[in-house]
Parts: C-alpha cells; structure tokens; sequence
C-alpha cells in the first residue's frame, strides 16, 4: 500500500507570550500508509493535536515537512486539494455542526468544494448510510445525542470523499454508548478502505488501532501494534497514562508467577488466556 502521509523532522513552535516560544514539536518522523489506522495517545499537551493540525494544513512546520499523497502542506496552491483528502473531526460535536438540519450539515462540505447539487445530493445520502444516520436526514441536529452528532460531523467529511479521516479525541465529550457508537462507526469506515487517525486518551479505543503512536512532550515516545506498546505497563504508567484493564491486569498476575503471554490488551484475550 501506498505512503500516504509523510512526515519528516517535522518540527512546530507557536509565538507564546511575551516572545516565550513553545515548542509543541520536534523531529517528528511519521509515515502512514493507506489503508491503516493509527491511533495517537499521549498526555495534555505532548502535541498531538498541533500533529493533527498538520496533517490538514491548518498550521505549517516551523521546520521540517509534512507531505500528503506526496503534497507538501507548505504549497500554499494545494491546500485545498490536501483538505479534500484529509477530513478532520474535533472533540466538540456541537462546534463542528454548522446547519439547522442534518441532510444541510452533510451537504456542507461537497458545496464549498463546488460540487454540482445532483452529485451533493448523492454523496449526502451515501455518508449518512456510511454513519448509520440516514433515518435523521431531515431532523435537527439540536436534538441528536453527542455519539449521533459526531457521525453526523463524520459524513459531512465523508461527503468530501477523503483518503483519510482525522480524528482528535471524537469521544472525549460522549458518554460510553455515544463513545462505542463513533469507534464501530470508524472500524467500519477504515475496514471499507479509509485510512484513520485517531487521537484518543481510552486506552482501550487505541487497542483496535494497527499502530500505536505514543507522544510525549513534543516527540514520539514509542510507536508499535498495540501488543507491542500496552504490555510496556510501567513505562506507559511512569509517563503519566492510563494502560487497557486487561493489560493492567495481565500484568499483575504476571508478578504474582501466573504465566501469561505478553501480547494480552483486550479483556477477551485476558478471559481466553485464564480459561482456555
Ligand atoms: P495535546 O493535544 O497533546 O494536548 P497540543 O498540541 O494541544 O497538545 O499542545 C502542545 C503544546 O503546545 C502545549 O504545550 C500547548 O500549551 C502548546 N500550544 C498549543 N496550541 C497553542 C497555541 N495556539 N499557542 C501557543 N501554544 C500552544
Ligand atoms: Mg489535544
């Protein structure tokens, strides 16, 4: 599969106050190719949404490159072309909806793009069946729960017809039945093709990722599946982040002389294991 995203030495400083720079970034070295699903974890403010910032043009390294489908970000010409690729879906369902009805929101994207109105009502109706929302095309948007929005706020990228969706802590504002919603919604989307990143703090959403990135003050801490990463229970904890129960768990009983392989992060592979 194809390079889509590349990123080298990437690095973003914002002006801060009083000409105290931050440096949000520094040497980020990341490829992903088409088709996978990454998953970004990380602390408050270790970066990762100045990367995901990136990965649409929204901001421009300070140093370094980011190169979509072999697109330099920088290219002021292309920037649209690269947003058309790259849909992004932020943590705050109700900032990201912008009309008074559903089928309105979904179609907002296709027309800034300019695209004819018989191919945008095509392209509606396709996106809201991809989110499982097709029966709330003509309702307000006002009265859907937080995990409906955000599938809303998922077609209305999907009628963009991107390589890839970004999304930046989607569930961090749903409760656990809106957060199960958006996670199936998006296995779903990345097994019919799309590429995914998906910036979480529930460990056990970033467990379903091909690939883990774990971020830590502006660098890339530890990158692996996420076997590789969450039996690392100790160092991930010493960083400051929660680790799957299952693999917290795996762990302990591991300590207590309990032999368990060290590739259990899910509570299915911990009961599998105990009760084979
Ligand atoms: P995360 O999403 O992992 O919490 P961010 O990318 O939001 O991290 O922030 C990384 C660092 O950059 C933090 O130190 C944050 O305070 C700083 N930062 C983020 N946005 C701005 C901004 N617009 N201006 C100045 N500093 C910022
Ligand atoms: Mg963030």
């Amino acid at each position: 599969m194809g390079e889509l995203i590349k990123i080298e030495n990437l690095r973003h400083t914002y002006p801060g106050y009083d000409n105290q720079e931050v440096v949000a970034l520094t040497d980020i070295n990341l490829t992903i190719n088409q088709g996978e699903f990454v998953a970004i974890i990380g602390t408050n403010g270790s970066g990762k949404s100045t990367l995901a910032k990136h990965l649409n043009a929204l901001i421009l390294p300070t140093g370094g490159k980011c190169l979509i489908t072999g697109i330099d970000t920088a290219d002021a010409e292309k920037v649209w072309e690269i947003r058309q690729q790259i849909g992004m879906v932020f943590q705050n369902p109700d900032n990201q909806i912008v009309a008074a009805i559903v089928e309105e929101d979904v179609a907002f994207g296709p027309e800034n793009l300019g695209v004819a109105p018989q191919e945008i009502a095509r392209r509606v109706t396709e996106a809201l069946a991809l989110v499982n929302m097709e029966e709330y095309r003509h309702h307000g948007p006002h009265l859907l729960s937080g995990g409906q929005k955000q599938r809303v706020a998922i077609a209305g990228v999907l009628a963009m017809r991107p390589k890839c969706l970004v999304l930046d802590e989607p569930t961090a504002m749903l409760d656990p039945r809106g957060r199960k919603e958006v996670l199936d919604t998006v296995c779903r989307l990345n097994k019919e093709g799309i590429t995914v990143v998906y910036i979480t703090h529930f460990m056990e959403e970033a467990v379903t990722a091909h690939r883990v990135v774990v971020m830590e003050q502006g660098k890339i801490a530890m990158e692996g599946t996420p076997a590789e990463i969450f039996c690392q229970v100790e160092r991930l904890k010493a960083m400051g982040l929660d680790v799957p129960v299952a693999a917290e768990i795996a762990a302990y009983l591991r300590k207590q002389g309990i032999q368990l392989s060290q590739d259990i992060i899910s509570d299915e592979q911990l009961v599998v294991a105990l009760c084979p």
